[in-house]
């Protein structure tokens, strides 16, 4: 579309599919499993790709294609797949590419189920891992083998935070023919675009901030045409991990708000983590729109905006912690994330439960770190809520507390 040059314009113009019967604004949501043809010709012509025309939802759904095309016009990549799920948009990009006696180096934090697939299913059929540490990328180079085919990662990491340089990653990918895979969930197309680096493909959990209200399993995968229509035709064809129309419906018209909602979740995340900074209950804050993260430097560059998430560690031991977050009132106890809602949650014993205690050390995600969703709420109500909890920390180190007479004042 000729004007439909900004993201905000693309979240509710792009891949628009007129309804020509009846002129229907919103999408029209084509909740069928199969479609008609007027022939037996025709039929075998769309099977045999002679003819244009859906066929059966799991190869393809006019609801399901129109949001494929926003997600890959807001990401800047040539095509699109829509996936029943997260997992099915990470297990897609991988299975598509990878083969028995192949190589793949990816990132020691990432999460806990992507961790789970590529470590416990992937190495089951013959794929050889190498998880390794990518804040140096000249680290990962040295990992690279003959045989390796494949690089994955998430920046920022969940649960950790920590941001990767996705122009050194995409370069040295280019550099040794490498596909590389980049799960952008954490930050959205409104706030990083890894393609524009070079990465061939881009995932996301749609579950999160794409769809945004917490009502929807859902997953994408972008990249060129003829990677896409690869994924299509192989993984999502044959292990039928398809988007159904109806969960496509929900995150096209979640979609329309995208850029206005991560606008809100990065205000709030960021008035959070510098209040949680500035409290002595608090030892540890990871969020890279604060100055003392590693990753602020990539701020305006590589990514926008910090995003929605923080992860902290509180001043105190493991079952400080779970009190902790019992007492939370306005944040949820509950996994997933980019919800207007706020949550809370304990990696080691939730999201991250997957890795071994040794791994996710190794990974740097440590027992006492607690990650925040932060909602859309109003900032102050939810600072609210997490001083009350705070305050009745049980904390190892007292000498950081304000004396009774800094209360007062
Ligand atoms: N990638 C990231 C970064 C996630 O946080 C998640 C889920 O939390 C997934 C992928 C998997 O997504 P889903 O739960 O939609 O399968």
């Amino acid at each position: 579309m000729e004007h439909s040059k900004h993201i905000e314009t693309q979240a509710i113009h792009a891949g628009r599919i007129n309804d020509e019967q009846f002129g229907s604004l919103a999408t029209p949501l084509y909740q069928t499993s199969t479609f008609m043809f007027d022939n037996a010709q025709q039929g075998a012509d769309r099977f045999a790709g002679d003819a244009e025309g859906y066929i059966y939802s799991r190869l393809g759904n006019p609801t399901t294609r129109q949001l494929e095309m926003r997600v890959a016009t807001l990401e800047k990549m040539e095509d699109a797949a829509a996936t029943a799920t997260g997992m099915g948009a990470v297990s897609g990009a991988l299975l598509a590419n990878l083969q028995c006696g192949d190589h793949m180096i990816a990132s020691k934090a990432i999460y806990g189920c992507s961790y789970a697939l590529i470590s416990h299913m992937l190495t089951r059929f013959g794929i050889e891992v190498s998880f390794v540490d990518m804040t140096e990328p000249s680290n990962i180079e040295s990992y690279v083998q003959s045989n390796t085919k494949l690089i994955f990662l998430e920046t920022p990491v969940n649960p950790n935070l920590v941001v990767f340089d996705l122009e050194a990653i995409g370069a040295m990918a280019k550099k040794h023919k490498l596909i590389s895979v980049v799960d952008n969930t954490f930050l959205t197309p409104v706030l990083q675009q890894p393609g524009k680096y070079g990465i061939d493909i881009v995932v996301h959990s749609a579950t999160k901030y794409l769809n945004g209200h917490g009502d929807v399993v859902a997953g994408i995968i972008c990249g060129t045409s003829e990677m896409i229509n690869n994924i299509k035709m192989t993984v999502l064809k044959d292990i039928g991990a398809t988007m159904s129309p109806h969960d496509a419906w929900l995150i096209i018209r979640g979609i329309k708000t995208l850029p206005v909602r991560m606008e809100r979740h990065c205000k709030n995340a960021q008035a959070i983590a510098e209040f949680l900074e500035g409290s002595p209950y608090v030892d540890k804050v990871h969020y890279p729109g604060l100055k003392s993260h590693e990753g602020n430097r990539f701020i305006g560059t590589q990514m926008q905006a910090a995003g929605g998430i923080i992860s902290f560690e509180l001043n105190t031991d493991l079952e400080g912690g779970a009190e902790f977050i019992n007492r939370m009132q306005l944040f949820s106890i509950a996994v997933s994330l980019g919800d207007a809602e706020s949550l809370i949650q304990h990696p080691a014993s939730m999201t991250h439960s997957p890795y071994t205690q040794e791994e996710r050390l190794d990974a740097g995600i440590s027992d006492s770190l607690i990650r925040i969703s932060v909602g859309l709420e109003n900032s102050d109500d939810l600072i609210a809520d997490l001083k009350q909890s705070l305050e009745k920390v049980q904390v190892l180190d007292n000498s950081l507390l304000p004396t009774k007479s800094q209360q007062v004042a």
